[in-house]
């Protein structure tokens, strides 16, 4: 049995509609925050679509509480900044244009987000990057997008900025070289690389997992203690857009994530310690809010994940977990 400072998920995809019902509620019985991407349908473009999308989640489960996150494009204004920021939003997206799930309205133009950017320093906001260079394949995307943002870093040296997701060891070097960059890093990352993917629509995600030199240096950097943190990138998607000629990319982790996380980190490091500073304290304190009240206790009592919840297909799906969230 372990018991952990109740944790933080800093990068959820809580959806909308029907599926927000089914979803939310996986990741508020666990967690005390979760920051909730913009690019639902519609997008959350300014302080007006926050407080709305923020209502609609609290109405489905309000026992963790949304962070939420503006969705920048080349249309976003500091004006609208400032308004999202006495709207209580924490963070802004960038999505490069065409490199994921509702990325078509993205950011075509970075030079053009200055004066959003410099809103955003001074007002301390976060801004969260999915780090994929449009155009290039999938597996150097990530990489080649580290110049723009080694450009964007530098040029905006007081701005806290997020790389989400990494998913190569380049990235990981990259965040530790630059003191205002950290990065989040989700549990699928931490155990598949490319063959886990490949045929497998229910494992595709964006940015792909790698390699196995890259998934060992994400774990490194998961348990190491440098400006790495729990994102889960929990992204659920109907089973006929998984299954499907052109699946949608993401991985549907929120129902297993901390047991499946519990297990990755018990395995590799023996104890809980790094897994709480991963998963409960070291995001909270990149984006200076206060550790969360209360614990969360697991239990090691394998059990079999379901095949489908509430008709989606969960990350190790049929698989066996070895720990469980005591109830
Ligand atoms: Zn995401």
């Amino acid at each position: 049995m372990i018991t952990i400072r109740k944790p933080d998920d800093f990068h959820v995809h809580a959806r909308n509609s029907y599926l927000l019902t089914r979803v939310w509620p996986h990741t508020a019985k666990v967690f005390g925050r979760a920051l909730v991407m913009p690019n639902t349908d519609p997008l959350i473009l300014n302080s007006e679509d926050a407080k709305r999308y923020y209502h609609q989640i609290v109405t489905v489960d309000d026992s963790c509480e949304p962070l939420m996150t503006l969705y920048l494009t080349n249309n976003t204004t500091p004006n609208m900044i400032g308004e999202a920021f006495r709207a209580g939003v924490i963070a802004g997206k960038v999505y490069p244009v065409g490199v994921t799930t509702g990325s078509d309205k993205g950011v075509r133009n970075f030079n053009a987000m200055k004066p959003v950017f410099e809103a955003m320093e001074e007002l301390g906001m976060v801004i969260c990057f999915h780090g994929e260079l449009p155009g290039v394949n999938v597996i150097e995307a990530e990489k080649a997008f580290l110049d723009i943002l080694h450009g964007i870093a530098t040029e905006h040296p007081q701005t806290k900025i997020v790389l989400e997701h990494v998913t190569t060891a380049d990235a990981v070097d990259f965040v530790i070289d630059h003191h205002n960059v950290a990065a989040t890093i989700t549990a699928h990352h931490l155990v598949m690389t490319v063959d886990d993917w490949a045929g497998r629509p229910h494992n595709f995600c964006k940015p792909v997992a790698k390699f196995e030199r890259d998934r060992a240096r994400l774990l490194e950097a998961a348990g190491g203690g440098h400006k790495f943190f729990l994102g889960s990138d929990s992204a659920p998607h109907p089973t006929s857009h998984k299954e499907a000629p052109v699946c949608a990319a993401g991985c549907y982790t929120a129902p297993v994530l901390l047991p499946l996380l519990t297990q990755i980190f018990m395995d590799e490091f023996g104890t809980e310690v790094a897994l709480e500073q991963f998963a409960s304290v070291r995001g909270a304190e990149w984006y200076g809010l206060p550790l969360n009240e209360g614990e969360v206790t697991l239990v090691e009592d394998p059990w079999e994940v379901p095949n489908c919840y509430d008709g989606i297909v969960p990350f190790m799906a049929g698989e066996t977990i070895n720990w469980k969230v005591e109830s």
